[in-house]
């Protein structure tokens, strides 16, 4: 099914209010402030709830508090002040059953077709199923995780030995692993590998660790780096891999290394999909990433569509996450709620 085929499709039935595509923690919010309201919605993920968080290190434990995390008014309660992945997933679950939430996992939306006084969106669910959804409104909380930062690799970046997603680190023990990148992702991954047996070694663009590197992990890294527990190359980026090797190259210098290399863990950042924003004629700033919205309601420029979550964030993910990412449910449903259709 294609958006062209949507005209002559039977099966649109009357629109709903709100069809929000994403269930992460953000766009679970947004259901519950829409259902609050007394809308119709549909809420789409084409994985499951949360489906982000299931990709974050197996271990890793959130740096906000459980309390900065809740939405929909439950309770996030654990013995410690800030939450695991574990803790998390299973809360978000709690809150999906607690709400009564309908979530349609599973079921990726491929287009959305803006018509009179609705939008249709075609979905098609991992087993290959098609189906459209009819509503008046469109939220994209589609989240930050798109489409990775490639390294730039002079012979290209082969998928298995350059890895984007850090899990554990058990794979890699009695391996050659570089950790490229120098946020917390980075951070944590090459503390963990170089506690299991891993010889880690870091290679940054910069020659600083990122402002945002938790206070509290910041004197174990700069520590393992100062006594080359963890090599560090500041200023470099991998030019080449090679068999069991990789070349470093220093920035300005032109300097290179030949280190030994297995793996590469590629701590550098994703960016969002814009593409279901631009298909409506949603505007992106080329420089920030950032969609053309009015953070006050999350309306962007197309009447009827809306953007919530880390998406609102462009290419700074840090700028926008579940903390203040979990408000823009109350914003959209606010708005909703005021403006005539
Ligand atoms: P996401 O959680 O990414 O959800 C987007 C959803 O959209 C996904 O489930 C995806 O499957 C779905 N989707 C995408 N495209 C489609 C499509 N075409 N059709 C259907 N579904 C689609 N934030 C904090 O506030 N505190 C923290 O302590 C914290 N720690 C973090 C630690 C790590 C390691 C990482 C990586 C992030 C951390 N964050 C933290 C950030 C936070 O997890 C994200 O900001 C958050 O997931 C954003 O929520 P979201 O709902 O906007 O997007």
């Amino acid at each position: 099914m294609t958006p062209d085929s949507i005209a002559e499709s039977e099966s649109v039935s009357e629109p709903l209010d709100v069809a929000i595509v994403g269930a992460g923690p953000c766009g679970l919010a947004v259901a519950i402030a829409l259902q609050e309201r007394g809308s119709s919605y549909a809420i789409v993920d084409r994985g499951c709830i949360t489906e982000s968080l299931t990709h974050y290190p197996s271990y890793m434990t959130f740096f906000s508090t459980a309390e900065r995390l809740q939405i929909g008014g439950v309770p996030f309660t654990i013995p410690e002040p800030k939450p695991t992945r574990r803790d998390a997933l299973a809360y978000y679950r709690h809150v999906v059953a607690h709400h009564g939430l309908e979530v349609r996992q599973y079921e990726e939306v491929t287009g959305i077709e803006r018509g009179e006084g609705a939008f249709t969106l075609v979905t098609r669910t991992w087993d290959g199923r098609e189906s459209l959804i009819a509503a008046r409104a469109v939220v994209i909380a589609t989240g930050g995780f798109g489409e990775p930062n490639r390294l730039g690799l002079e012979d290209g970046e082969p998928d298995d030995r350059v890895i984007h997603y850090y899990k554990e680190p058990y794979p890699f023990f009695d391996q050659d692993v570089i950790v490229v990148g120098a946020g917390n992702s980075a951070v944590e991954a090459a503390l963990e590998l170089y506690r299991n047996g891993v010889r880690v070694r870091m290679v940054h663009f910069a020659d600083v660790l990122d402002r945002g590197v938790k206070p509290w992990v910041r004197p174990d890294i700069e520590n393992r780096i100062a006594g080359t527990e963890i090599p560090m190359h500041w200023r470099s980026r991998v030019a080449r891999l090679g068999p069991g090797t990789a070349t470093i190259l220093r920035e300005g210098t032109g300097e290179e290394t030949e280190v030994p290399n297995d793996w590469v863990l590629a701590m550098t950042g994703w960016r969002p999909d814009a593409a279901l924003l631009t298909g409506l004629g949603v505007p992106t700033d080329p420089e920030t990433g950032i969609p053309a919205h009015d953070p006050t309601t999350m309306a962007t420029t197309i009447p009827g569509v809306y953007i919530a979550g880390v998406i609102a964030a462009g290419y700074n993910a840090n700028k926008i996450f579940i903390e203040n990412g979990r408000e823009h449910g109350a914003l959209i449903a606010a708005h909703l709620v005021n403006t005539p259709r």
